[in-house]
């Protein structure tokens, strides 16, 4: 079954502010889709209602077969955004290791330090956040989202404030693993760059209310 069905969702916000037009959707499981499109256009708003964390006005989301809310108990789905929200007093194998602790799964510290070190952040295991830079902390958000191996990752700009070196770094190391693990990944980002060399399909959002009006497969030989 699809890992993520949208029927016409829509939202608009107390205040009368209409940030999705009623869309439909349909996101194969294992397919990494990026949400391009202007500032303020209604994309973080989508994927917040796709994570269970913004409840639609009207229409409904299904999750494998379940509404999001049941998707996030069951911690098969891992968010990163843009402001990574880590706890200002654990270090950063702490933060991680809490992820794997909320979603009741065994501490391994082997794997979490291949995330460290996937994410480029060997040698800072034991700094906590604030001793780190804004891409230093969104590196480490994205290794604690990837430790309890979600089936449906979703990341909301999570590279805004990393370094170009390391934002190519990871554009060719994070598909590599989505693909290993057959995580379906929703991104959101402004950068069409980012999203062909992260994606396999890019769905190209109108100003607000966001509607679709592209649809594209992307299919790159990975580097
Ligand atoms: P994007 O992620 O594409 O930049 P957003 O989804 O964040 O866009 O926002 C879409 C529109 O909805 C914007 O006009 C924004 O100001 C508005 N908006 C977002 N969140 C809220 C909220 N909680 N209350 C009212 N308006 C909101
Ligand atoms: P500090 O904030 O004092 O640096 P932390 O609380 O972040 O310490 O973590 C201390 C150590 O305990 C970490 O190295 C981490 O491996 C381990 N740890 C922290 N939280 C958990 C957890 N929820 N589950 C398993 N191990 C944890």
């Amino acid at each position: 079954p699809p890992a993520v069905i949208c029927r016409a969702v829509a939202k608009t916000f107390a205040g009368g502010t209409e940030a999705v037009r009623p869309l439909d959707l349909r996101l194969e499981p294992g397919q990494t889709t990026a949400l391009v499109g202007p500032s303020g256009c209604g994309k973080s708003t989508l994927l917040r209602m796709i994570a269970g964390l913004e409840p639609p006005t009207s229409g409904s989301i299904e999750i494998g077969g379940a509404p999001p809310a049941e998707t996030l108990r069951r911690a098969d789905l891992s968010v990163a955004f843009q402001d990574p929200s880590l706890l200002p007093w654990r270090s950063v194998r702490g933060n991680i290791a809490l992820a794997l602790s909320l979603a009741r799964r065994p501490a391994d510290a082997r794997a979490i330090d291949e995330l460290i070190a996937l994410v480029g952040l060997e040698g800072f295991g034991d700094t906590r956040p604030a001793q780190l830079s804004g891409g230093m902390r969104q590196r480490a958000a994205i290794a604690r989202a990837l430790v309890t191996e979600p089936r449906l990752l979703l990341l909301d700009e999570p590279f805004g404030a990393v370094d170009e070196l390391t934002r190519q770094q990871l554009a060719q190391d994070l598909p590599r693993l989505w693909e290993a693990r057959g995580t379906t990944t929703v991104l959101v980002t402004h950068s069409v760059t980012e999203a062909v060399m992260l994606s396999d399909r890019i769905l190209v959002l109108s100003p607000r209310p966001a509607a679709i009006v592209a649809d594209i497969a992307i299919d790159l030989p990975r580097p």
